[in-house]
C-alpha cells in the first residue's frame, strides 16, 4: 500500500512529494491538469520561499525583487526586505507555468514518488470511518495517509463537509504583458491602491510584466483594462505593451475549512485555507507548510486525527503572523481613506514598512 497519496500538484502537493520521497516513503502525487498549466497568481514567491526552494535545490528561472513599493494618487512608499541571516534579500517573480512544472517534474524524479498528470481525484475511501486511500479517475487507491493540496476551492474539503461556509467578497484578474522597447520592468512589486480595488505589477524574464488585479464585488470602476488605466503611472509603463494570453480571473479570492485533519486525510496549502492575496505570500507559505508536514511525518508517521493535530496546530502557529499581517493589510484597502495616511506612516517610517514587508516574507516575526 501507498504510504501517502496526494491530491493536487501545485507547490504544496509538489514540494511534499519531494520531501517525503527523499525521506523514503512512498507517494502517489495526483495531478488533474498537464503540465505546463498555468493558475491565476500575483507570481511573486516571497524570500522564505526562495529559501525553501534552495533547500529542495531547485532553480528556476524568475526575475528578482526587492521589496514592495506602494503607490496611490501621486504617494510612493518603499518597503525594501529586511536582512535576515540565511535568508535571500530579494523574492523572485516566476511563471506559475514554469513553477508549478520545475516541482511536479522534481517530485516525478524523486525516487518512491509515482506522479500522475491527467489524474482527477473525484472522491475519498473510507474504511471505519477513517479515510483510507481515494478513488482516482474511477479507481480506488489504498493509501496510509492522504493529503488534500488541491487549492483554495478544495472539492475534497468539501466532500469531507470540512468547508466553512462564508462566501468571500474579493476576486481576482491575472494577465501578463510584453513591454514596449525602452520600458524597464523595473525591482519591485508595485501595487496600486485604489478605492475598493488593488493592482499588481511584478517584473518577470524577458522584459514581461505580471498585472494582477484584487476587488471587492462591489468595485464599480470597470473592468480589469479600465481599473489599469486608472492609475496613471501604472498606464504609462503599459503604453505600448502587448496583452500576452487571456485575462485570467479567481472567484472568491479566498476559502476557509471547519478543521484541517480528519482521521486518515489532512488538509495542505490553499485547501487548509487562504484568506486573501492581498500580501502575496500563498505561495511561499504553502512551500514552508508542506516543509514542516515532511519534517513531521518523518518523526511520527501516522494518519492518527490526535498526531495530525499536533502537525496543524505547529502549521497555525507558524502562519498566524503572516494571517495577522494580512488581516490587517485587509482591513487598511478596505476602507480608501485610511490608505493616504497609512503611506505617509510607511514613507516616514521606512523601518517599519521593510519589517511589515519581512513579515510578510516569511523573514520576520510581527511582533
Ligand atoms: C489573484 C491571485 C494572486 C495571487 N498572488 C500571489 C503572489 O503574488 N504570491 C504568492 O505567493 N501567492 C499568491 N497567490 C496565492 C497562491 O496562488 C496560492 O497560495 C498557491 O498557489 C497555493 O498553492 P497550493 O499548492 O496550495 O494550491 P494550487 O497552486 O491551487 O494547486 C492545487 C492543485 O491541485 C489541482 N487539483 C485541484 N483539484 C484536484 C483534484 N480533484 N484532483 C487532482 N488535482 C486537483 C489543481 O489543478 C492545482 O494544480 C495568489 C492567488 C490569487 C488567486
Amino acid at each position: 500500500m501507498t504510504d501517502v497519496l496526494i491530491a493536487g500538484g501545485g507547490p504544496a502537493g509538489s514540494s511534499l512529494a519531494i520531501g517525503l520521497g527523499r525521506a523514503g516513503y512512498s507517494v502517489e502525487l495526483h495531478e488533474k491538469s498537464s503540465f505546463p498549466r498555468d493558475k491565476p497568481c500575483g507570481e511573486g514567491l516571497m524570500p522564505a520561499g526562495v529559501a525553501a526552494l534552495d533547500r529542495l535545490g531547485l532553480r528556476v528561472e524568475g526575475a528578482e525583487f526587492l521589496g514592495i513599493r506602494y503607490h496611490h494618487e501621486g504617494l510612493t512608499a518603499e518597503g525594501w526586505f529586511p536582512k535576515v541571516a540565511g535568508m535571500p534579500e530579494h523574492g523572485l517573480c516566476v511563471r506559475r507555468l514554469v513553477l508549478d512544472r520545475a516541482l511536479f517534474g522534481a517530485a516525478a524524479r524523486t525516487p518512491g514518488v509515482r506522479a500522475f498528470e491527467g489524474s482527477v481525484v473525484e472522491a475519498l475511501v473510507f474504511r471505519s470511518g477513517a479515510v483510507c486511500g481515494a478513488r482516482v479517475n474511477r479507481t480506488d487507491r489504498p493509501a496510509r495517509l492522504v493529503v488534500a493540496a488541491d487549492g483554495v476551492h478544495s472539492r475534497l474539503r468539501r466532500l469531507l463537509g470540512l468547508e466553512q461556509l462564508k462566501s468571500g467578497t474579493r476576486y481576482g484578474l491575472v494577465a501578463h504583458f510584453g513591454l514596449a522597447s525602452g520600458v524597464h520592468p523595473g525591482e519591485f512589486v508595485d501595487v496600486y491602491l485604489g478605492k475598493r480595488h488593488e493592482v499588481y505589477v511584478g517584473p518577470l524574464p524577458g522584459r514581461e510584466l505580471l498585472v494582477a488585479m484584487l476587488a471587492w464585488r462591489d468595485w464599480e470602476g470597470g473592468g480589469f483594462m479600465r481599473t489599469v488605466s486608472m492609475h496613471p503611472r501604472l498606464a504609462g509603463i503599459l503604453r505600448g505593451a502587448k496583452l500576452l494570453g487571456e485575462i485570467k480571473g479567481v472567484s472568491p479570492l479566498s476559502g476557509e475549512a471547519r478543521a484541517r485533519a480528519v482521521p486518515g486525510c489532512v488538509l495542505l496549502g490553499d485547501a487548509a485555507g487562504f484568506t486573501d492575496a492581498v500580501t502575496g505570500g500563498g505561495m511561499t507559505q504553502a512551500l514552508l507548510s508542506a516543509e514542516l508536514l515532511a519534517a513531521h511525518l518523518q518523526k511520527r508517521f501516522s494518519a492518527d486525527v490526535e498526531d495530525l493535530l499536533v502537525f496543524d496546530r505547529a502549521r497555525q502557529r507558524m502562519l498566524a503572523d503572516y494571517r495577522r499581517l494580512t488581516a490587517i493589510v485587509l482591513a487598511a484597502a478596505a476602507r480608501p481613506f485610511v490608505i493616504p495616511a497609512m503611506l505617509r506612516v510607511l514613507k516616514a517610517w521606512p523601518g517599519l514598512f521593510s519589517h511589515a514587508v519581512g513579515v510578510s516574507g516569511g523573514m520576520r516575526r510581527l511582533f
